[in-house]
């Protein structure tokens, strides 16, 4: 069994630590937070050891009521390999301690690159990061990006690839991010830091993006041009897209026409905290024009990256190859089930 410790328990680390109790080869030794909230409490419900991470705010727990397993250093001692799900910049903090324990570790997408031996993307480059001591798994928009990269890259080639992520101003529970009632260019300067970070998976990829942000908290929208370097068609493209694991190519029959449609069939569906892993392509609005793809994704940012955190495991300590690994993710996550039932067109209905 691989024993994992989760530091930071917010957005990213409760579904990491969920994920990964799921899997057969992993257990959760213990998840470390600074404050006793909803979320420390909600661990302990579910079974999980609680570690302080702020040695000075341990007696708040106490004062709470919650008990303590021990502090975050004993945490990271006792796992083969740590999730750092911390917030931007703490992870790179961090990594000190993990070296300190000759842990291995994983930090998250808001950390530099510059802070890690490398970068991960489980389609994309799964066998680069075996033996490493610090890898960072990429950003859910560079996770997006790259799962739709790597199948058109092998079997069609990619001259440049074009495109605008209209991000979410913040997660449902950041109340205090924005805006509020506007559209903003951000950065308004290109690039966005994003064509930069799917570098840190492709470093050959030509790719330029432009980033907004508006006032929503669902999900990010991508509006994607990719000049190929072949001209297959459309149903083509589609089919090859269908193929993969973690993309989900919307047929026009299930009526999704945004954002709160798909969280609406996630919830329907008993995705847990109605959360969408797989990148959402629309159907339809996969096109060719000459060499050139278009097409709309959205992106679930709170749960993308988290079979990717569970591959990254495996990857960083050696346990499965690439194929075996996204199996078994897939599988204990209910990922393999997909998000709704498939229809023929010949099965759909006249008016469809
Ligand atoms: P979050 O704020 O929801 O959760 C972070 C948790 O870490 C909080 O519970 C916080 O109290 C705790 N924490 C703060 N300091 C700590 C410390 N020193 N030790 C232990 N715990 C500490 O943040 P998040 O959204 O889960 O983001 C975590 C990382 O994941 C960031 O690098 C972020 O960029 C990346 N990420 C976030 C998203 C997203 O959309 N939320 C998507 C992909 C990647």
């Amino acid at each position: 069994m691989i024993r994992v410790g989760i530091n930071g328990y917010g957005t990213i680390g409760k579904r990491v630590a969920d994920a990964v109790r799921q899997q057969p080869d992993m257990e959760v030794v213990g998840v470390a937070k600074t404050r006793p909230n909803f979320e420390a409490s909600g661990a302990v419900e579910k079974g999980f050891d609680l570690y302080a991470a702020v040695e000075e705010r341990k007696p708040l727990f106490a004062e709470a009521g919650i008990d303590i397993a021990g502090d975050v250093e004993e945490l990271v001692e006792e796992s083969d390999i740590v999730v750092d799900a911390c917030p931007s910049g703490i992870g790179a903090d961090n990594a000190e301690m993990y070296a300190e324990y000759d842990t291995p570790a994983l930090l998250q997408g808001g950390e530099d690159e510059d802070v890690v031996d490398a970068s991960f993307n489980a389609r994309s480059n799964y066998d680069t990061v075996a033996g490493e001591d610090l890898v960072r798994v990429v950003s859910c928009n560079t996770t997006g990006l790259s799962r739709l990269v790597a199948p058109l890259q092998e079997e069609y080639g990619i001259e440049k690839v074009r495109a605008t992520l209209v991000r979410r101003g913040g997660d449902p529970a950041q109340s205090g991010r924005g805006p509020i009632n506007d559209i903003l260019p951000n950065p308004v300067s290109l690039p966005s830091h994003h064509g930069p970070d799917v570098n840190t998976i492709f470093p050959d990829l030509a790719i330029d993006t432009l980033g907004l942000k508006v006032p929503a908290t669902l999900m990010h929208m991508h509006s994607i041009n990719v000049t190929l370097e072949a001209e297959p068609d459309a149903a083509e493209v589609r089919d090859l897209l269908e193929s993969q694991s973690r993309t989900f190519v919307i047929p026009e029959w299930l009526g999704l026409d945004g954002a709160g449609a798909i969280k609406e069939l996630a919830q329907d569906a008993g995705r847990p905290r109605a959360d969408i892993w797989e990148n959402c392509i629309w159907g339809e609005s996969v096109s060719m024009e000459g060499s050139d793809l278009y097409l709309f994704q959205a992106i679930h940012q709170e749960s993308d990256v988290v079979p990717e955190n569970v591959d990254a495991i495996r990857a960083v300590l050696g346990e499965a190859d690439q194929q075996e690994s996204i199996e078994r993710t897939n599988e204990a996550m209910g990922l393999d089930e997909g998000l709704a039932p498939t229809r023929t067109a010949a099965e759909a209905p006249a008016d469809d």
